[in-house]
C-alpha cells in the first residue's frame, strides 16, 4: 500500500468563547480561537486532520505566520508517502522554527496512518495505558474570592486537578495578591484535589521565590514561574515545590536541556507546542529515561488538538493527572463526531476502536483555505 501524499491545505479558523469563559492569564486575557487546521489527501483519497495553535507571546507564532509557512511546507510534503514521518519532519525542519505548523502536519499524518491501517493512533504510539485521562480546569486570573468559588464548582463537576493561573494583572505582579488567591482556593477546595500554579512567565525570580516560599506549605505545583531556563533553575533551586516548566519546554532541545541543568522537576507536554507526535514521543521517552516528570495540558485549541494530545495520554500514562478542557470555553465545538468526551472531570475517547484520531469535523466552520497540489 502506498499513501502518498497529493493534496495539502491549509484552513484559518476562528472560534469565539462563550461569554464568561473568556481566558486571563499574565499574557492578558484570550477570548477567541485563531488557529490553523491542515488536512492532508493521499493519492488515495485518505484525509488526515491537524491543528496549529500559534500564540504569539507564547511560540512567536500567528495564524498569518502559519498559513505563510504552509505554503513552503505543501511542495516539501506533497508526493512523500505520508508515512515518512520522520522524512517530512527533516524536509520541515530547513526552516527552523514554525514548530506548531510543523505539528499541525504531524498530527494529520498520524490520522492518516491510523485510517489506513485501521488503527487508532494510540495503538500507533504503543498502545493504550489507560482509557481514562483525568483532566484539570484552568481557573482565570479573578479575585481570590471568584477563583476559590469556581474551583468548588469545577471540583463538584469531578475535576481533581485545578489550574490556578496567576501572576500579571495589566502588566504588574503582586506576590501578596498571588499567595492570597492560591489560599482562597485551596481553603475553598481542601485537601486531595492537585493544584498547579502556573504565573506564565509573570513574576521576576525574586517574586517567584518570595511567593512559592508563601505557598509551598499549601501543597502545590508550580508551573513556569519565570521566563528563563536559568530563572527556573535558580527557583527551583530556592524553594522545595516542584517546579514545571512549560514555555521553557517547546523542542526535544529543550527537554535535554532541561534535563541536563535541571532546571525543573517536571515538564509541561502540550502536542501542538512541541511539533506533533513524532516529537512528543521522543520529550517522554527522555522524561522516563532521566527520571523527570511530566503533565499533559493544552494551548489554546479545539477538541481536534484535545483528541490527539488524549491518544497520546493514553499511550503514556506515567505523567500527574492532567490534560487540558480549553474547549469547553468555547461558543462552537469544531468537531462533529467522535472524539474526546470529558465526564466528570476524566476523558475518554468517544469511540476507542475508530482509526486515526476517530474525528469527523464541522468544516463549515473553516476559513477560506489554501491549497496545494
Ligand atoms: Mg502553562
Amino acid at each position: 500500500m502506498t499513501l502518498r501524499i497529493k493534496k495539502v491545505e491549509a484552513y484559518p479558523l476562528n472560534i469565539g468563547y462563550k461569554p464568561g469563559f473568556e481566558f486571563t492569564v499574565s499574557y492578558g486575557t484570550i477570548s477567541q480561537v485563531s488557529n490553523i487546521v491542515v488536512k492532508i489527501t493521499t493519492e488515495e483519497d485518505i484525509q488526515g486532520l491537524g491543528e496549529a495553535t500559534p500564540l504569539p507571546v507564547f511560540n512567536g507564532e500567528t495564524q498569518e505566520a502559519v498559513m505563510a509557512v504552509m505554503k513552503i511546507f505543501a511542495p516539501l510534503i506533497i508526493g512523500e508517502e505520508a508515512s515518512n514521518i520522520s522524512k517530512i519532519h527533516e524536509k520541515m525542519d530547513t526552516i527552523v522554527g514554525n514548530v506548531c505548523a510543523k505539528g499541525a502536519v504531524d498530527i494529520a499524518l498520524y490520522d492518516i496512518l491510523g485510517k489506513a491501517t485501521k488503527l487508532p493512533v494510540y495503538k500507533l504510539l504503543g498502545g493504550a495505558f489507560a482509557f481514562d485521562a483525568p483532566m484539570h480546569y484552568t481557573i482565570s486570573i479573578k479575585s481570590p474570592e471568584e477563583m476559590a468559588e469556581e474551583s468548588v464548582r469545577r471540583v463538584d463537576e469531578g475535576f481533581r486537578t485545578l489550574e490556578i493561573k496567576v501572576g500579571k494583572v495589566k502588566g504588574r505582579a503582586s506576590v501578596d495578591d498571588d499567595v492570597a488567591r492560591v489560599r482562597a482556593v485551596r481553603d475553598a477546595v481542601g485537601q486531595g484535589v492537585i493544584l498547579i500554579v502556573d504565573s506564565n512567565i509573570g513574576w521576576t525570580v525574586r517574586e517567584a521565590i518570595a511567593a512559592i516560599r508563601r505557598i509551598e506549605g499549601l501543597d502545590v505545583l508550580v508551573e513556569q514561574p519565570v521566563r528563563t531556563m536559568e530563572g527556573l533553575r535558580e527557583v527551583k533551586s530556592k524553594v522545595s515545590a516542584p517546579i514545571i516548566a512549560d514555555e521553557s519546554c517547546q523542542s526535544v532541545d529543550d527537554a535535554a536541556k532541561i534535563i541536563r541543568t535541571e532546571a525543573a522537576d517536571i515538564i509541561s507536554m502540550k502536542i501542538t507546542k512541541v511539533g506533533g507526535f513524532y516529537r512528543a514521543v521522543k520529550i517522554l521517552s527522555m522524561c522516563e529515561a532521566f527520571g523527570l516528570g511530566y503533565r499533559y495540558d493544552n494551548q489554546i485549541q479545539t477538541r481536534l488538538a484535545g483528541t490527539a494530545a488524549l491518544h497520546l495520554n493514553m499511550a503514556f500514562s506515567r505523567g500527574i493527572p492532567s490534560g487540558g478542557t480549553q474547549f469547553l470555553r468555547h461558543s462552537q465545538d469544531f468537531v462533529a463526531q467522535g472524539g474526546l468526551k470529558i465526564e466528570k472531570g476524566v476523558s475518554r475517547l468517544d469511540n476507542p476502536d475508530s482509526p486515526g484520531l476517530g474525528v469527523t469535523a464541522k468544516e463549515e466552520l473553516l476559513g477560506p483555505p489554501a491549497v496545494y497540489t
